[in-house]
């Protein structure tokens, strides 16, 4: 039998970049009793969190809620906008780029792949999974398409697999410049909350994002924001959508309600994290993440391990990559780290596999628990046999007891 129950004593560390770890005051949110979804006191809640991720979003156009994972907020904007083969512009920067690519595929869209088309010196395989997004690469493809053949480019704004961001604004201008009505559809799954996002600042049409991540929630949400273009191109689009379909969601949104059961409890956990954000003010949130990151990168440099994100102007603010040594497999070290430190790392994800580790540097978090968490890195590696140039715990501490 499995023992769900077992914990050693003391908190586990949960510093993979999601799930990431959930507010004590949050948890007790979502502990509260269940409430009728068509009662009259449901709607309040309902309305508060629409209202609540509009602001967050920062948006003014309808956002939409599911009791879903990130890869339903991905089909659900597909399958509102488009019609069955339509041709869809994807940039792969990472193993999430690639999945989203693959389930676009299944939907029996045409997708087509754009990727870095330059070198790295340190590591010439891993090319294109070290940078963000080059959006010259987006415009020249689109002044191509005369016929206006791409309906969508989707883009992920925070590739959780590398710990590289990407230049929303710049894809956003690229299409402009090239006069393309393509929508613009970004994944912020692993970025809204920690990293910051403009939905109508930056002119986006559907955004996707999840509660597991920057919005401190356990697993269960999936969001969509829509543009008013999204909306009307949800009126002609032809993908068969039922569960997903936004129409009826918009429309029983207008009274807090839903048309299926939604998840209660995980939206007391939101209106929570939702007034825990505004008593903070979003643009201290991610001040906050940039922090945290800076520090886990001094530590990681110090160690003399490279970062895998190899552009410093689109390090990720929620996680860092870290590449391990040619010939030390990533994953026994994080095995071991787990196993002797109770420390959840991240696994590296398709090319990347056994090749690194991630830290998430986001959620419930603050620097003590960030320098355990580099003390636990530290320890492993060293248990592994792996040659430190310096102490990276150190290096963050350094940083951590600096200025503010
Ligand atoms: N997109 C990004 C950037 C992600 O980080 C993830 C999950 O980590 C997903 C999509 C898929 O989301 P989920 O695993 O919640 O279905």
């Amino acid at each position: 039998m499995i023992k769900l129950n077992f914990h050693p004593t003391g908190r586990h560390f949960l510093q993979i970049p999601g799930p990431s770890p959930v507010p004590d005051r949050v948890l007790r949110a979502i502990s509260l009793p269940t409430i009728d979804h068509r009662g009259p006191e449901f709607a309040g809640l309902g309305r508060k969190v629409i209202d609540g991720m509009q602001v967050i979003f920062k948006t003014k156009q309808p956002v939409i809620i599911y009791p879903a994972s990130g890869t339903g907020a991905w089909e659900a904007a597909l399958v509102n906008t488009l019609s069955p083969g339509d041709h869809v512009l994807m940039y792969e920067t990472g193993h999430f780029a690639f999945l989203w690519n693959k389930l676009a595929t299944r939907l029996g869209l045409k997708t087509e792949v754009l990727s870095f088309q330059g070198h790295d010196d340190q590591l010439p395989d891993l090319a294109g999974w070290r940078r963000g997004i080059q959006a010259n690469q987006i415009h020249d493809r689109l002044v191509q398409d005369r016929e206006h053949r791409i309906k969508a480019v989707c883009v992920v704004h925070n590739e959780t697999s590398t710990g590289v961001t990407s230049d929303i604004p710049a894809v956003r201008k690229a299409i402009d410049d090239a006069k393309h009505p393509a929508l613009l559809m970004v994944d912020t799954i692993s970025a809204l909350g920690s990293a910051d996002y403009r939905h109508d600042g930056w002119g986006v049409d559907v955004a996707m994002a999840a509660s597991q991540k920057g919005l401190m929630l356990p697993p269960g949400l999936g969001f969509n924001a829509l543009s008013a273009r999204a909306i009307e191109a949800s009126k002609t689009a032809k993908m068969p959508r039922a569960f997903w379909a936004w129409d009826e969601v918009i429309e029983m949104n207008k009274g807090g309600y839903w048309p299926t059961t939604s998840s209660t409890n995980l939206l007391y956990g939101l209106s929570e994290v939702i007034d825990m954000f505004a008593a903070e003010g979003l643009d201290a949130v991610f001040a906050r993440h940039q922090r945290w990151a800076a520090g886990v990168r001094a530590a990681v440099t110090a160690w003399g391990l490279p970062i895998q994100c190899a552009d410093p102007s689109v390090y990720s603010p929620i996680l860092t990559g870290v590449i391990t040594p040619v010939g030390v497999d990533a994953d026994e070290i994080r095995k071991l780290i787990q196993h002797r430190f109770d420390l959840s790392l991240g696994t590296g994800l398709g090319k990347v596999k056994g090749r690194m580790f991630r830290i998430g540097h986001l959620g419930d978090s603050n620097d003590l628990a960030l320098l355990a968490t580099l003390a636990g890195v530290e320890m492993g590696l060293k248990l592994s046999g792996v040659k430190l140039a310096g102490s990276g715990v150190q290096a963050g501490m350094d940083y951590f007891s600096n200025g503010s």
